[in-house]
């Protein structure tokens, strides 16, 4: 694995270039915050972002970047060659949910689209993915014109379909890096419920591993009067529903993390019905490769055993359907560029961040360059609300990433997310040779 190497003390000087940016970011804001409310109107699902990578990349059109469209899918890759140097890759994802808006935002989304059935579904960025594009197409104003500052590649990657975890792999698997060359470093991030304005790093695992899987158990269907004729396999999903809940409380080490979640449940047509099968959707998520091959294994276990149990006619079928590796970030990489962004915004706005049980495919991007991968989170909701309700024990409850009335601030989110990956950048690229 190679490793980017810090240009320590060789960098620009933070304070000059920041005077420089921020005067460079006001004149620039209007336009941005008119991108950013754009692409919150217009959000697209998962593989359909064709709208949004136009708007992106007629974005990056204007500026001095090579420009590549297409790239798995509705992926964009911007490059920007300037001098020798290590080439920086900086990722922003750009899809939406099937969510419905309720922000009550005057740029609340009333788009809808094809979901995964072909039934219209309500769209949304309840995700913030357009906060990510937006700040991402900021940094790439500022760094094309602090060109004399640093030296070295930056390559932009407007990645699609993160909420499938399909993007990365498409765009690796379409030549991403044979076509554009390996970066040295990965760096991306996510707005999430941290007071506006903050932003938050942690070392190691921050983003969990994650499978999918849709199960199907058989029975033997009959009238809802004579049970004795039939095996039932809404009592044999009930319990397996119930005995999956025993494998986080009882098979994983106490202090790993791990989660269960049957988020769906369906048999059936009628009251006095059995019916012939049940259907179970689960998702599992663990920090560690070891804890998410336990979880795999006890539910294949399980849903065997269940089904054994029943008297099931037939094998159920376990079909496990999405899966990506859990987000590691490069700690020494991370101490760098965690410095590099206090050094630009202020120290007092970096937060230690927890690890999440949530999942990201940006570990993909960099696991297939062989490089270190940096991602932090940064504060979206209005900074009081956030601080009132971590002091009151009502975090929890504020609108969070996919909830309906998920509203980040407009600012200072969009310039911290800007500032943030320029610094972030300029700590990893070199520094212009002067002559
Ligand atoms: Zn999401
Ligand atoms: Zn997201």
């Amino acid at each position: 694995m190679s490793t980017a190497q810090s240009p320590d003390g060789t960098a620009a000087p933070a304070g000059l270039l920041y005077e420089r940016d921020t005067a460079a970011l006001s004149v620039l804001l209007p336009a941005l915050a008119d991108l950013y409310r754009d692409l919150h109107q217009h959000p697209e699902l998962s593989g359909q972002e064709h709208r949004t990578a136009g708007v992106l990349a007629g974005a990056l059109e204007e500026l001095p970047y090579e420009v590549h469209t297409g790239i798995g899918g509705t992926g964009i890759v911007a490059l920007l060659h300037n001098g020798p140097g290590p080439t920086v890759l900086l990722r922003a994802d750009t899809d939406a949910l099937p969510v419905e808006e309720r922000t009550g935002l005057p740029y609340a989304s009333t788009e809808h689209a094809s979901g995964q059935d072909g039934n219209p579904v309500p769209v949304m960025h309840a995700c913030g993915h357009d906060m990510h594009a937006a700040a991402l197409i900021g940094a790439a104003h500022l760094l094309a014109g602090s060109r004399d500052a640093w030296s070295g590649t930056l390559m932009l990657v407007l990645q699609p379909a993160e909420e499938t975890l399909q993007g990365a792999r498409a765009m690796v698997a379409d030549g991403l890096y044979e076509r554009f060359g390996t970066p040295d470093i990965v760096l991306g991030q996510h707005v999430g419920p941290l007071p506006a304005g903050c932003v938050g790093f942690r070392e190691g695992a921050v983003m969990a591993g994650v499978e999918s899987a849709a199960i199907t158990l058989y029975g033997r269907g009959g009238h809802g009067a004579r049970p004795e004729s039939t095996i039932d396999p809404v009592l044999l999903a009930a319990h397996v529903v119930v005995r999956l809940q025993g494998v986080v409380a009882r098979e994983v080490t106490p202090g790993e993390t791990a989660v269960l979640t049957v988020g769906r449940l369906q048999a059936g047509t009628k009251d006095n019905i059995v019916p012939d099968h049940a259907e179970i959707g689960l998702t599992l998520r663990a920090h560690s490769d070891r804890t998410r091959a336990l979880l795999h294994d006890a539910v294949e276990r399980i849903v065997q055993a269940e089904a054994a149990a029943s008297n099931s006619p037939r094998p159920p079928d376990v079909r496990w359907l999405m899966d990506g590796p859990a987000l590691v970030c490069d700690p020494e990489a991370t101490r760098v560029t965690a410095a590099a962004v206090a050094a630009r915004i202020g120290r007092d706005r970096i937060l230690p961040m927890p690890a999440v049980t949530a999942s990201e495919d940006v570990g993909i991007l960099a696991q297939a360059a062989g490089v270190p991968c940096v991602y932090w989170f940064w504060g979206g909701p209005e900074a009081d609300t956030v601080w009132a309700a971590l002091a009151d024990g009502t975090h929890d409850q504020l609108p969070a990433n996919h909830s309906s009335e998920f509203a980040p601030a407009l600012h200072p989110t969009l310039e911290t997310g800007v500032h943030n990956l320029v610094a972030a950048a300029l700590a990893w690229l070199g520094r212009a040779r002067r002559t």
